[in-house]
């Protein structure tokens, strides 16, 4: 018989399926969520705040282990509620030591995390969705079609299941942190799931709870126009756009979100970025690819498109994935490129590639793990990027 005086929790649980013995996820509730939830359950919202310093800042992953709360409500909570992150489906490490993670979720989705680490930092790389909506013809995530909208919940899931593998709780006070920074530029368009987005980066920026400035996040976005602005708004993190291309003409064709919001609309987002200066650039990540983007002339065309604004370039040699229909401009090419806009003054370096023997650098994620040949996958990015398109209008 189920117990009828017990108060309906489900309302203040954090978005997101129950586990599978109906238990209700606790991951991805904010401090304030904590407090009603404590509240609730008849407890004193200082509660809340112990319950947030427990799961996001020691990394608790059971109730047993929050000694200064009563064991009765460790109980109570234990019945209702669970701190369990994405279960680790697959994991990889590069020979370079980028580690690439494929996490599933309570429903059985998977989205991917890339942790990349270098001698000065740690950068993780989260998914803000499964799949994309979005069609950028470079990108190996624009082959999948999008499966839903992960949860705040499950986006700060990921950082905490890296934290768990690098074992870094409590979160470090000093600069002994291996994950330093956070960019949202995994799988899927933040701005289309900006609201979750939005939720789980306060949390990750909560002074007691993972506590990574806003100055070490960066959110991604292919050129979301109307969505920009929000972002610089509300949560003041660094921004980068996925640019690719100095025309209209090139860009609609790589990535064809620029038919909807064009250069002209998304150069003027940019340089009204709330927060952005010359100090707090906004960065442009190009990928280098071969016979399309890659001539001089289409260097010069993005030095007079960004003359307004407060950037960087990021030179990103393309990753091929299976399928692809694209090659890496060669070496000589690239040089030449960076030049043109090293002489205008922008700053603008080379990314060396990391993690390419695990298809985890850049635009080379996707979840899937199906056995096709290249002409097969090829078939199929075409019949899911018509699909696509057709959606976009
Ligand atoms: S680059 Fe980003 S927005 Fe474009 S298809 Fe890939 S995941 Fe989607």
């Amino acid at each position: 018989m189920p117990d009828t005086n017990r108060p309906d929790l489900t309302s203040l649980a954090a978005d997101g399926p129950a586990a599978a013995d109906g238990r209700l996820p606790l991951i991805g509730l904010d401090k304030a969520e904590l407090a009603a939830l404590a509240v609730d359950m008849g407890e004193k919202p200082f509660r809340g705040t112990q319950l947030f310093q427990w799961i996001y800042s020691r990394g608790a992953r059971s109730f047993d282990d929050m000694t200064d709360i009563s064991k009765a409500f460790r109980t109570r909570l234990a019945d209702t509620f669970t701190l369990d992150r994405p279960v680790i489906a697959q994991e990889q490490l590069s020979e370079d030591g980028t580690r690439k993670w494929l996490h599933a979720f309570t429903d059985g989705q998977k989205a991917e995390a890339v942790l990349i680490p270098e001698d000065d930092r740690g950068t993780l790389c989260i998914s803000s969705q499964v799949g994309c909506t979005l069609t950028c013809r470079f990108c190996h995530t624009g082959t999948q079609r999008l499966v839903r909208n992960l949860t705040p919940g499950e986006i700060i899931g990921q950082i905490m299941v890296a934290r768990d593998a690098l074992d870094e709780w409590p979160t470090p006070k000093d600069d002994s942190r291996r994950i330093t920074n956070i960019v949202l530029m995994g799988m899927g368009e933040p701005l289309y799931n900006f609201d979750a987005v939005k939720k789980a980066m306060q949390i990750v920026m909560a002074g007691d709870g993972i506590s990574i400035s806003r100055h070490r996040i960066t959110l991604s976005t292919s050129g979301v126009v109307p969505e920009i602005a929000r972002c610089g708004d509300e949560l003041r993190v660094n921004l980068a756009i996925s640019l690719h291309a100095g025309t209209d003409e090139v860009r609609s064709q790589i990535m064809p979100i620029n038919k909807k919001y064009p250069l002209k609309d998304l150069m003027e987002a940019c340089a009204t970025y709330p927060g952005a200066s010359n100090a707090r650039r906004i960065t442009f990540e190009y990928v280098m690819l071969k016979d399309i983007n890659d001539s001089e002339a289409d260097a010069r065309a993005l030095v007079d498109l960004v003359k307004d604004v407060h950037c960087k370039f990021n030179l990103i040699p393309f990753n091929p994935w299976p399928g692809t229909p694209y090659e890496c401009s060669d070496k000589k090419t690239i040089e030449r490129f960076q030049s043109v806009l090293t002489d205008a003054g922008l700053t603008c370096p080379i990314r060396t590639p990391r993690g390419r023997d695990i298809l985890a650098a850049c635009g080379q994620l996707k979840t899937d793990s199906e056995k096709l040949s290249a002409k097969e996958r090829r078939a199929q990015a075409e019949e899911v990027w018509a699909e696509k398109e057709a959606e976009l209008g």
